[in-house]
């Protein structure tokens, strides 16, 4: 039933559309009967009814959710189920981060400390023989040979120079292992 905007006021008019307009929001696609209904009134309110068009507007759900009031665009399920799926990609690469750190740091720096401790140990030597000569070079030689290498490359330099058991699979620079 049409219902004439006639002399009522505009506050109790634009009340009436917004009350309408909840309730249509709660309608699912299923509803459509129910749906062209407020859909109806709505368009009364709004002065539309009974022009040459017919004044009938029917309502349309939304595409993502089915769900009348609204568009995809503005769909508040699609803006929850957006905002998941990023708070869940945002966990996996976190964790994808973390494990890779756990990694590095376990063959790494291992790796690193042997090389330092190394070092120390060439340079202790050369200090206790009071500059033996093949300490000496052999000190130099290590510090000439690592310079301005990476980190890689120190890494594969001190594996040549050094028996020790192997405990973590090899690694190229960017963390994958070969
Ligand atoms: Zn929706």
């Amino acid at each position: 039933m049409a219902r004439s905007r006639g002399y009522r006021p505009k506050a109790a008019v634009r009340a009436e559309i917004v009350a309408l307009r909840a309730r249509l929001s709660e309608l699912h696609e299923y509803e459509w009967q129910k749906a062209n209904m407020i859909m109806e009134n709505i368009t009364s309110l709004l002065g539309h009814s009974g022009g040459p068009s017919g004044g009938h507007i029917a309502p349309r759900a939304c595409r993502y959710c089915r769900y009348y009031g609204h568009t995809k665009q503005w769909c508040p399920k699609r803006e929850r189920d957006l905002a998941i799926g990023e708070e869940r990609q945002r966990d996996k690469l976190l964790e994808e981060d973390r494990k890779y750190f756990a990694s590095v740091t376990a063959c790494v720096d291992p790796e690193l400390k042997y090389l330092a401790d190394y070092w120390t140990e060439l340079s202790v030597r050369a200090a206790e023989l009071d500059l033996d000569e093949a300490a000496h070079v052999e000190w130099y030689a290590a510090n000439s040979k690592t310079h301005g290498l990476t980190t890689a490359e120190k890494r594969e330099w001190a594996r040549g120079q050094l028996e020790r058991p192997k405990t973590c699979p090899d690694q190229s620079d960017d963390g994958s292992t070969a």
